[in-house]
């Protein structure tokens, strides 16, 4: 059975990973070269703290008041464009404390779940990836975002997840190399994290050990179909015939299925990060700066990476440097000792997060075509639920009871 995985991120290569082990015969198809995609220069959090979505209330004001702020961690780029107007219409929509209250639970367990699967590779011989559980800690520096984490706390005990606050000096003797401009800090001690390039890579590599195929530069066009069901895939060079397709063509996966006469509303959020190698700015532990909305993350050893902004944008715009200004300047205000050098712009990498309307991931079966499996909208926990989410491709095409409720994750929840 021949099933073609469309994009080579990192929900399609551990959808690749099931389906192959299950028995398919994967062909993997990306308009790039495997080398990069959102999934590479990631925070790399595989964070079951993160059970809150995008859209939660106040969003909206904060964001209009940071749209007038270059350096600001939040953009959306004014344009007239009916998939975006109907995007922010159902994200303020789902802007709701009800909403984020329902979201929580599934959340949490696909998170859950995702996390099981990362440390199972992580022993695996040959999966590389600095798989680490060292917890997360979550740095607030003024009372409103105390206040703030303290009921994150309260909502996290009811979940089950583990959380404590820490005062600043408690923070400090974790921190003893670097002096914290802090007011204290959320800790979930049961986050974990890892290196993203090197679990992609790794991944990569096993897939071809298993017998994958992999079609690089290669543009999905659109699909042939026969009663109800994908024939064959259609790229810019070949024509494949498949028993089963998965989407999972991040940001641009809504393009695709518009063709299939399905609505899939997602806008791209770029984000940006830079690495740093051997540097004497270093932590013990990842850590999110609250107010500052930046992550930072020390992995593989001797790397520290530095990653944030959320700018809806078209993904043919050019990067704005004053928000990569931004996420340094962030991170110079929690961090005095730290100094960082404005980077090259090659030394800058970014990538497009592919936002839901209300920030559950869209996976799932579709009744447009029925060998068609969804699994795209993960936003700022792709990778986080990237494992998870692969193993639950290949539950649902091996017609398994899926291991996670789906049903939250309806990819036509919206119509
Ligand atoms: C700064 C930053 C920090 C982040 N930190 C974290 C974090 O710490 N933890 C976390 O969980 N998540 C994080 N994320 C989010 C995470 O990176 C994404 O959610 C995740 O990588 C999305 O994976 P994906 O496989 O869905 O998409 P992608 O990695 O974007 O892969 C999609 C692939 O599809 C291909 N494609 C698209 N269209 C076509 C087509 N027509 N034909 C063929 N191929 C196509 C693309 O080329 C691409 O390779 C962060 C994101 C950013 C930007």
């Amino acid at each position: 059975m021949r099933a073609i995985v469309i994009g080579g991120g990192i929900v399609g290569l551990s959808s690749a990973w099931f389906l192959q082990t299950s028995g398919w015969q994967v062909t993997v198809v990306d308009r790039n070269d495997f080398g990069d995609n959102c999934s590479y220069g990631n925070a790399g959090y595989v964070c079951p703290s993160h059970f809150i979505p995008l859209a939660t209330p106040g969003i909206i004001r904060q964001g209009l008041k940071w749209m007038w702020n270059s350096e600001s961690p939040f953009y959306v780029e004014p344009r007239l464009s009916w998939p975006l107007l109907r995007w922010a219409w159902l994200f303020a929509k789902n802007a709701t404390a009800e909403r984020v209250t329902a979201a929580a639970v599934p959340l949490r367990d696909i998170a859950l779940f995702s996390q099981q699967t990362y440390h199972e590779w992580s022993s695996l011989p040959g999966m590389e990836m600095a798989y680490e559980k060292k917890g997360l800690l979550e740095y607030f520096q003024t009372s409103e975002k105390e206040a703030h984490a303290h009921h994150v706390r309260e909502d996290a005990l009811r979940l089950g997840i583990r959380a404590e606050m820490l005062t600043r000096e408690a923070v400090q003797a974790m921190e003893p190399q670097t002096t914290l401009n802090i007011k204290g800090a959320l800790y979930f001690p049961d986050d974990a994290h890892l290196y993203p390039n090197k679990l992609m890579h790794s991944l990569r590599s096993a897939l071809a050990g298993l017998g994958v195929t992999f079609k690089g530069n290669e543009i999905v066009k659109g699909f042939s179909m026969d009663q109800q069901q994908i024939r064959q895939v259609v790229t810019t060079r070949h024509r494949y015939d498949a028993e089963a397709v998965v989407l999972a063509a991040g940001a641009w996966s809504s393009d695709l299925v518009r063709q299939l006469g399905l609505s899939l509303p997602m806008v791209g959020g770029r984000g940006y990060s830079l690495t740093l190698e051997n540097s004497s700015n270093n932590l013990n532990h990842p850590a999110v700066l609250m107010e500052g909305r930046v992550a930072l993350t020390p992995m593989d050893g001797n790397k520290i990476r530095f990653g944030g902004t959320m700018e809806i944008t078209n993904t043919t715009r050019a990067p704005r440097m004053k928000r990569v200004k931004g996420i340094i300047h962030a991170v110079e205000r929690y961090l005095p000792d730290f100094q960082i050098p404005f980077p090259a712009p090659d030394k800058i990498w970014y990538g497009f997060r592919p936002c839901s309307a209300d920030g559950l991931p869209y996976i799932g079966r579709s009744s447009k075509a029925r060998n068609l499996v969804i699994a795209t909208g993960h936003a700022m926990i792709g990778l986080s639920l990237g494992a998870g989410t692969g193993r639950l491709v290949s539950e649902l095409l091996n017609e398994q009871q899926p291991s996670v409720n789906l049903r939250p994750y309806d990819p036509e929840r919206f119509g």
